[in-house]
């Protein structure tokens, strides 16, 4: 098939197809300038239809169960009537050149349900920055009539604080160890829940994932929130069996509840799309830089010395910046 047009595509996404979806993302995600041009417009047709989805960011490490998680969550909030999307941020993708999340396997019966959309990571190729595209895909999404939109990333490196800022409610998921402690916890992300999940509270392992989820809840509490009107609370779930996914759903659906009753969701998500457009900013102007670097023997020379060792890299930069604006 030839590719649709902009209005051929545009109206695809708005009828739910897809097909028509994915050939969309696939659009905004393409680092060539004329895709780019049309990315554009289409994601400023597309606004007035975004916005309307409830967006979860969930984060874990490797092995807590979060496409177990997903999947169960997700096919009974598809039995309740909504349509879910998932897409995965995966700060691995780029040091290591494979992909955690980017195996539409992983969540088998939401991958083939047509109510479902399951997208996996975009692959190695994508450098400045771990969320490249995720927001920009998110809004297709919402236009496409998903009312529930998970982002997930796996916990570690940059994800989880570039996760947090594209959603209205981040959820962790962690596992009680065979110890007393929380695997997945790492300095930083406690600031950045609003709802945890400690999993595999089942067989041998759900007295101690529920003293851990009591436990966890009571640290929170001291917390200073980052909303004033919630606290972060942990509870211990089973993705495996489905225990406690309900009442999972139940905090989740509370905390973006909260954030609508106080007026925090729309300051927050436009404080998000301040920030966003600042980070697109960045990458372009960098690009342009890097561009003008790459084209200008002297300028380029400059950054050879700087790896030698022989110029300071403050004095480095400060020429490259003056040529550019210059
Ligand atoms: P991910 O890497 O975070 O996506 O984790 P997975 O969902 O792939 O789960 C990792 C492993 O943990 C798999 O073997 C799952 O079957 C298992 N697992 C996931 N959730 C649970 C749970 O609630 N209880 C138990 N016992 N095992 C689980």
């Amino acid at each position: 098939m030839s590719r649709p047009t902009l209005a051929q595509l545009e109206a695809g996404i708005v009828a739910g197809d897809r097909a028509s979806l994915a050939r969309g993302i696939t659009l905004v995600e393409s680092r060539r300038a004329d895709d780019a041009e049309k990315a554009e417009e289409l994601l400023q047709r597309l606004l007035p239809r975004s916005g309307g989805a409830r967006r979860v960011g969930m984060s874990g490490v490797p092995g807590a169960g979060k496409s177990t998680l997903l999947e169960a969550l997700g096919c009974r909030l598809l039995d309740r009537g909504h349509r879910v999307a998932i897409l995965a941020v995966d700060p691995t993708s780029v040091a290591s050149g494979g992909s955690i999340l980017g195996d539409k396997t992983r969540m088998p019966r939401l991958a083939i349900d047509a109510r479902a959309f399951v997208r996996p990571s975009p692959s190695a190729r994508t450098p400045g920055g771990v969320a490249r595209r995720t927001r920009e895909a998110m809004i297709l999404c919402e236009a496409a009539g998903y009312d529930v939109i998970f982002v997930e990333t796996v916990g570690v490196g940059q994800g989880e604080v570039a996760v947090a800022d594209m959603v209205d409610t981040f959820l962790a998921i962690f596992v009680s160890g065979a110890g007393d402690e929380l695997q997945g916890i790492k300095r930083g992300i406690l600031e950045l829940v609003d709802v945890v999940a400690i999993n595999k509270a089942d067989g041998g392992g759900a007295l101690r994932a529920k003293a851990a989820a009591r436990e966890l809840s009571g640290a929170l509490r001291f917390q200073r929130p980052r909303h004033p009107a919630w606290h972060p609370r942990a509870l211990a779930v089973s993705a495996q069996t489905g225990d406690g996914l309900d009442e999972l759903w139940q905090l989740a659906e509370a905390h973006r509840d909260t954030l609508v009753r106080t007026g925090d969701l729309e300051r927050q998500r436009a404080e998000q799309r301040g920030r966003w457009m600042w980070s697109l900013v960045e990458e372009r102007v960098i690009g342009a830089v890097r561009d003008r670097v790459a084209r200008d023997e002297a300028l380029a020379g400059l950054e050879a010395s700087v790896v030698r060792g022989e110029i300071w890299p403050a004095r480095a930069a400060r020429a490259i910046a003056a040529a550019a604006e210059g």
